[in-house]
């Protein structure tokens, strides 16, 4: 029997709904959640990708701006912007969209935002907290993945986990998060020599790396959850993930498609958090 589909559309829907519940409560005690998107230079899929995050916060009744600088920004003029947002009450998440041009130092950047609003969950402290297990922002695209797990009644504890991926956005927390929630983990990488010696034992394998068919069906458990974070295009242009969806399909318990799966989910985490960093600036949540 082919595997059920986690449908990320629908759970994303269901997200974004509570969230503007709770988002217009907030709003009626006079705290309205917002949220500014800065964007430096022209890259088109950063304005494509901006343009969904500020849609989604108008359609959430979240307060957007997007704040738009040309690609020779200095570093420093960015800096300055960043710590007026820091010092703005009205905005409760900053998020500034990746890649930056390459005379901008990216860490410098997510370290400048203060983490009470830092949204993405990319500043050291927010990264240091979610390793000693304290309260803080996760990063979108694993919390979405969490969320995926949940729906479908998997509780990671007990059971055995795979992230093929270790980058500092996705790769690692996801592994940190599996780890938080009772998984044995095991994270692989581009160094690692054998990847199906790690999947096929796994329960859970979550895919991160942006390559296609990284994992296929002979590398799968029967019954496994597969959660495909990847975004690539095939040859006829049309976006897909980094497993071979219709192998593993045939072997797999669960899998997230691609497009539908984890993307929708990370958009509606983004809203989330920021929902979040407002009710916290309200006295609201910890
Ligand atoms: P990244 O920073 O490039 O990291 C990729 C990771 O994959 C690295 O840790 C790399 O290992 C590993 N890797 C590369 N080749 C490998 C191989 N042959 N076998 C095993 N591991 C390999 O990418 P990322 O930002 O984590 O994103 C990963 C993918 O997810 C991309 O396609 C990205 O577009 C997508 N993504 C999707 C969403 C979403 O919302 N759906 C969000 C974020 C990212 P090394 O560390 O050894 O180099």
């Amino acid at each position: 029997m082919p595997a059920q589909l986690i449908d990320g559309n629908a759970l994303a829907r269901q997200l974004r709904e509570r969230v503007a519940v709770r988002a217009a409560e907030l709003t009626a005690r006079g705290t309205q959640p917002g949220l500014t998107v800065v964007l430096v230079g022209d890259d088109p899929a950063s304005q494509v990708y901006v343009s969904h995050k500020v849609k989604d916060c108008q359609e959430a009744g979240f307060a957007s701006v997007l704040e738009r600088h040309p690609a020779g920004l200095p570093e420093a003029a960015l800096l300055a912007r960043i710590a007026a947002l820091n010092a703005d009450p009205a905005v409760h998440g900053i998020l500034v969209q990746l890649p930056l041009p390459g005379h901008i130092d990216a860490q410098r950047v997510i370290e400048a935002i203060s983490p009470a609003k830092d949204v993405d969950g990319f500043h050291v402290a927010n990264a240091g907290a979610l390793v000693v297990g304290r309260p803080g922002f996760v990063p979108c695209t694993p919390a979405g993945c969490m969320e995926m797990l949940k729906s479908i009644g998997c509780d990671p504890r007990g059971k055995t986990a795979v992230v093929i991926g270790r980058s500092n956005i996705v790769g690692k927390p996801m592994a940190l998060l599996l780890l938080q929630a009772s998984a044995t983990v095991t994270v692989c990488h581009s160094a690692t020599p054998d990847l199906a010696r790690h999947t096929r034992d796994a329960d859970i394998v979550v895919v991160a790396v942006g390559r296609r068919n990284v994992l296929t069906a002979d590398m799968v458990k029967p019954g496994a959850v597969v959660i495909d974070v990847g975004m690539n295009r095939n040859d006829e242009g049309k976006l897909c993930g980094d497993v071979d969806f219709a192998g593993v399909r045939e072997v797999a318990g669960w899998i997230t498609p691609v497009p539908g799966g984890v993307g929708p989910m990370t958009r509606a985490l983004l809203l989330a958090n920021t929902l979040r960093a407002a009710e916290r600036s309200a006295g609201l949540a910890d």
